[in-house]
């Protein structure tokens, strides 16, 4: 059973992680080694040896393995990462570096992406160390650097150059499941995540002949350019179904009593019709129906007379398992003839059975602690470090359990101004990953 350490610990081991500035800025701008630090200082007083490992000094991972009591079972990864997105302080009600503790509720940047989980696996760990737990199954620990940018200093690295760390995983747990979604009439959803769309960033370039402003040229790299710009983000891509979207609008159907046959999808109105009589709830799946392709960044010229020979833009790209040659065919024709694209980053996009015992385990420890609650599967919109140890051959699924009341939207905290969370959702998120972890 969990303690009252384990349930003051979480609490203060988020405001501290939080104290700790993990600002990730991109282009190698991060130090997480204070954060890293610290973990393994708790890893250590609980009797387990962490190793701490770096590709770029300041860039501090934090791995540790607990030994299961079955030899013969696989292991379980369980990760969360150190670095957090960037506060501008001004924005803030409080400083988003203070891990201020007030009125029951916990304050500052990380405080849900993803501090608090690194905060819960210390305190569970820690927990069955003065218990004497031993869980089921090896559990491989790891504390990430560089989530929000590359993953090169962080589970890029760590896959890449020390995949004997992770010897006999065969599944993970990660960010961005099992927390609470109010639909707005009253019900309570915990989606966990099963898959995630892969990632493709992309740079056109577009290319024409340069000349004065004032003549006639039909070889403008800049109308080409914004041409091609606006048929992708203008493009109606077509509904593509994976099995872990399938299963998450199948159990949401049968929530609200939506009949619905997905085995027999007859075209882009079934699912878009039920989309829309999902109301609130649609917010789970509408983003992982479809390929997306958004374009957020343009550069050319450097005066208005003069036409440049060269445009080029950004284009955010996402894709469904299964689904990436589509994207790249598709991405051909939308850019045409004049204008080449290639891949900035590309990352992989993954699928996980909702039918392993793993995912029943997981439901059945967020069902103990919130028996009103309705657990389904879902399909991240983005991507997490759970890409980088896939190469492993390890099979991702979002769980960091939290409870959260109405007027606390997780899709609002993550990333955003006043990101907080409530002393008694780090609770839940302590007695659930702790019945979990036991079973798993
Ligand atoms: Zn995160």
């Amino acid at each position: 059973m969990v303690d009252a350490q384990a349930r003051d610990e979480v609490v203060r081991f988020t405001s501290d992680l939080i104290r700790v500035d993990t600002t990730n800025r991109g282009g190698g701008d991060c130090r997480e080694r204070p954060a890293a630090e610290y973990a393994a200082g708790l890893l250590a007083e609980a009797g387990i040896e962490p190793t701490l490992l770096e590709r770029t000094p300041g860039r501090t991972n934090v791995v540790a393995r607990i030994e299961g009591a079955d030899p013969a079972a696989d292991a379980l990864l369980v990760h969360g990462h150190l670095d957090v997105v960037p506060a501008e302080a001004a924005d803030w009600s409080v400083h988003p570096f203070s891990g201020e503790v007030r009125d029951g509720v916990v304050w500052g940047r990380g405080a849900v992406d993803m501090k608090n989980m690194d905060a819960m696996i210390l305190a569970v760990l820690r927990l069955w160390a003065r218990q004497g737990v031993r869980p089921r199954r090896d559990l491989v620990i790891a504390f990430t650097a560089d989530e929000e940018a590359s993953a090169e200093d962080g589970s890029g690295f760590l896959a890449d150059r020390h995949p004997g760390l992770f010897e006999g995983c065969t599944e993970a747990v990660g960010e961005s499941g099992a927390f609470t979604f109010h639909d707005g009439t009253g019900r309570e959803i915990y989606p966990i995540a099963a898959g995630e769309r892969g990632t493709g960033w992309l740079k056109l370039t577009a290319r024409g002949r340069a000349g004065h402003g004032s003549k006639v040229n039909r070889e403008n790299a800049v109308t080409r350019l914004a041409a091609a710009v606006t048929r992708i983000g203008e493009h109606a891509w077509p509904l593509r179904v994976t099995p872990t979207v399938r299963a998450a609008l199948t159990e949401l159907a049968a929530l609200y009593g939506i009949e619905t046959d997905l085995h027999d999808v007859a075209g882009p109105h079934d699912v878009d019709g039920l989309l829309e009589k999902l109301g609130p709830a649609a917010a789970l799946v509408e983003a992982t129906v479809r390929n997306s392709a958004n374009p957020t960044m343009l550069d050319a010229g450097y005066k208005v007379n003069v036409i440049p020979g060269e445009a080029v833009a950004f284009v955010d790209g996402r894709y469904l398992a299964g689904c990436e040659d589509e994207f790249r065919a598709t991405l051909d024709e939308l850019t045409g003839p004049d204008v080449d694209w290639e891949f900035q980053h590309r990352e992989v996009a993954l699928q996980a059975p909702v039918d392993a015992p793993l995912f029943a385990r997981m439901r059945a420890a967020v069902e103990e602690f919130a028996p009103e609650g309705h657990v389904v599967p879902y399909c991240m919109s983005g991507g997490t470090d759970a890409k980088q140890f896939s190469r492993l051959g390890i099979t991702g699924y979002g769980f960091a359990p939290l409870k959260l009341p109405i007027g606390f939207d997780y899709q609002t905290l993550f990333h955003g101004v006043d990101e907080r969370v409530p002393v008694e959702a780090l609770h839940f998120g302590v007695h659930v990953l702790d019945r979990f972890l036991r079973t798993a």
